[in-house]
């Protein structure tokens, strides 16, 4: 599509001249009319760049890439130069850089590092309306940045421009000190919609949507008139399942790793979800050629940051992938759920961007009726604080319970924040952050991991923890076919890999794995012959060398911790590991059941990924770092540890006293939840210095 016919064309010298005139700007419009890729070129025409970047977040990492590129083909130029990208671990920038795309979580971390944003000129917080965590977190900090006139220290004020699809943003308008609102109308064509009744208010649970919504993606291929489908999926396991299933029923084509550019009977199979490759993603964009229908099959990430051309057909299977905080077991947990209703309309409009269409939604009005919310509920409401906290707390935010939300999490969210970073002594009693915690958040990990590592750190042994936290940061590495001969084949190889590793230690596995692919000559043709993603080892790799350069560097600073610890390596690596995770650690209560130490303890059970799935019997004692909720819960990613190496850090989690928070916990925490929590004291004393401080 040409540029100049985008619908925000013709507002671009609106839309610049707004931007000079005000510190905040709302700019709302339809997906797809332009304002992602076009109105960073706008500012950057109108010499908005000559005084520092112009930074756009994107909550997506695949959207903030592909973005980047497409705006780097329209200014042609190559991708690092004027036009440049940063997310997790991957920072293609350069002083040349004067449009810069990154992820949201990105801009957090250039925050900590300077807290005026001195290389930017402006900042653009793109995809508003999806409400990411930490784009949450950025409204606040902006808002409070100027409010304390804390941009004292720039030469000219930080514009800040929010970029949102939803037409609802009365409230992010008043929470910007009533700042201006532009209005871009977008021109779209009708949609029926139709209901096909595959899926009710009883299908909550398993996946029976995949093989429901390839049934109707077959029905539309073989009777309806040409036009591009696209498949709103809920991740990448789904649609590789989706693509398969497809592929079987065109009974045309061997079964391939590689998914990609495969017809089956005049239909192009193609998927699109987080982890994939860029250049794989582009092809989404590209016409089908003639005679052949394009389908699409993706997460949620096609429903408003990325825009595919010639879709007449949107196929929703009415769930998408969320994480959630589960309170059982006090982590977040990647959920399947149904999505709000808000969220099906936009799927729909997907469908009527160049020529009328249709949206058939699989499941019920029933469905629809009693199991979709209106709206979604922001990632603030539902998923652990911890992280944001930290960084909130060594930005001396300390009052984190009166930061300026723009919908305030609840107060026991905060409050169990605050716990578990006082647990891995992040922060001290005050509430204060401590050089751990300093320490800590100079890693782009999690905050169990980046304790685990600066523990491995200090007692020498970083080459065996890096690897694994890396292992840990990248997509899933293990490739599962979906021909049940070969899934046998690359069943046995993982088993393998296990075995060599001892044999019941998954954290082993994934340090076997990385150090005999690093070794190998030919490391691409290893993770074939042992089914294992390459391209997950090559970001491992890269993952790998740089948590090297952040831990060579922290080591020079005097304060970082150093200890002696002797004992074999492969304990060695389960201690340091239990630094971090002893929050995660459980006791076999009876047959394979493990009770965990967290709270009052839940039940759990290995899951049959595990190496350690088959030995329960012999084992007293594990520490595991993901949890997987079926009708049981699982743990998954194992190993065994024993009791001493936990016992004085087993106490920190009940060290803490909730009942003693009233003062401020009160309205929000009830008599039953705070018997649920096992917290003393500590917190009361944090949220006194909180408050203290406020
Ligand atoms: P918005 O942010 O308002 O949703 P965008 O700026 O993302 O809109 O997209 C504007 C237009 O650019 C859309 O019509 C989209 O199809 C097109 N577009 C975006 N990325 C690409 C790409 N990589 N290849 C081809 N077209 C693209
Ligand atoms: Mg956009």
């Amino acid at each position: 599509m040409e540029r100049d016919v985008l619908p925000i064309y013709e507002y671009r010298k609106e839309l610049v001249q707004a931007v000079k005139d005000s510190n905040f700007l709302i700019v709302t419009g339809e997906t797809g009319s332009g304002k992602t890729t076009q109105l960073p070129q706008y500012l950057h025409k109108a010499g908005f760049a000559k005084h520092g970047m112009i930074g756009v977040t994107q909550p997506r990492r695949v959207a903030t890439i592909s973005v980047a590129l497409r705006v780097a083909e329209e200014l042609n130029c190559s991708l690092g130069t004027t036009v440049g990208y940063q997310v997790r671990f991957d920072d293609c920038s350069s002083k040349d850089t004067a449009i810069k795309y990154m992820t949201d979580g990105c801009l957090l971390r250039h925050i900590l590092a300077d807290s005026n944003l001195c290389q930017y000129s402006t900042i653009i917080l793109d995809e508003a309306h999806e409400r990411s965590l930490s784009t949450d977190i950025l409204f606040g900090l902006l808002k409070k940045l100027f409010q304390q006139k804390m941009c004292s220290g720039r030469k000219r004020p930080l514009k800040i421009v929010v970029m949102s699809a939803t037409l609802d943003i009365q409230k992010l308008s008043e929470f910007f000190e009533n700042c201006p609102v532009v209005k871009i109308p977008g021109r779209t064509f009708p949609v029926k919609e139709i209901f096909c009744n595959l899926i009710g208010p009883k299908n909550l649970e398993g996946s029976a949507y995949v093989a429901e919504t390839v049934k109707v993606v077959m029905d539309i291929h073989l009777n309806k008139m040409a036009g591009d489908i696209l498949v709103f999926l809920t991740g990448q396991a789904e649609i590789e399942k989706a693509c398969n299933l497809l592929f079987t029923k065109g009974e045309s084509i061997d079964y391939q790793y590689d998914l990609r550019d495969q017809s089956v009977e005049g239909l192009l199979i193609l998927p699109l979800y987080g982890s994939m490759a860029t250049d794989q993603q582009k092809e989404i964009f590209h016409p089908p050629p003639a005679g052949v229908r394009k389908c699409v099959l993706s997460t949620n990430i096609a429903a408003t940051s990325l825009t595919i051309p010639g879709i007449r057909y949107v196929v929703d299977s009415g769930f998408v992938k969320q994480l959630n905080h589960n309170p059982r077991i006090g982590m977040d947990i990647l959920e399947v759920v149904p999505i709000a209703k808000s969220e099906a309309v936009q799927r729909t409009g997907r469908a009527g961007r160049t020529s009328a269409g249709v949206c058939y939604r699989i499941y019920s009005k029933d469905f629809w009726d009693q199991c979709m919310p209106e709206h979604m509920v922001p990632e603030i409401k539902r998923t652990s604080l911890t992280s944001v906290i930290l960084t909130l707390k060594c930005l001396e935010i300390h009052n984190v319970i009166h930061f300026p939300y723009l919908d305030p999490p609840e107060e026991r969210h905060i409050l169990e924040a605050l716990k578990q970073l006082f647990q891995c002594d992040a922060i001290d009693r005050r509430g204060h952050v401590t050089q751990m915690g300093k320490f800590m958040v100079e890693y782009p990990l999690p905050p169990n991991m980046a304790c685990a590592v600066i523990k491995a750190a200090s007692v020498g042994c970083e080459d065996l923890l890096l690897p694994i936290a890396a292992m840990l940061s990248v997509e899933n590495v293990f490739i599962r076919p979906g021909d049940s001969e070969k899934r046998e084949e690359a069943e046995r190889k993982h088993q393998a890999l296990s075995m060599e590793a001892g044999g019941s230690n998954d954290f082993a596995t994934l340090f076997n794995i990385f150090q005999q692919c690093r070794m190998s000559t030919s490391p691409a043709r290893w993770c074939q012959q042992n089914f294992v993603h390459w391209r997950a080892l090559k970001s491992a790799f890269s993952v790998e060398r740089q948590l090297q350069e952040i831990t060579r560097r922290l080591k020079q600073m005097k304060d970082f911790p150093r200890e002696k610890c002797e004992g074999p390596r492969s304990e060695m690596l389960r201690r340091c590991l239990c630094a971090g995770y002893f929050s995660n650690v459980a006791k076999r209560s009876a047959g394979t059941t493990f009770r965990t130490m967290e709270g009052c303890g839940t039940m759990v059970k290995i899951h049959p990924s595990s190496a350690l799935h088959g030995q329960e019997a012999e084992l007293e004692w594990i520490m595991f770092h993901d949890v997987l909720v079926t009708s049981n819960i699982f743990v998954k990613t194992v190993c065994p540890i024993r009791y001493e190496w936990v016992k004085d850090l087993l106490p920190k989690l009940h060290e803490v006293d909730v009942y003693e928070l009233s003062s401020v916990a009160r309205e929000a925490v009830t008599e039953k939840e705070m018997a649920k929590w096992n917290i003393k004291e500590g917190l009361k004393r944090q949220n006194e210095g909180a408050l203290e401080d406020a």
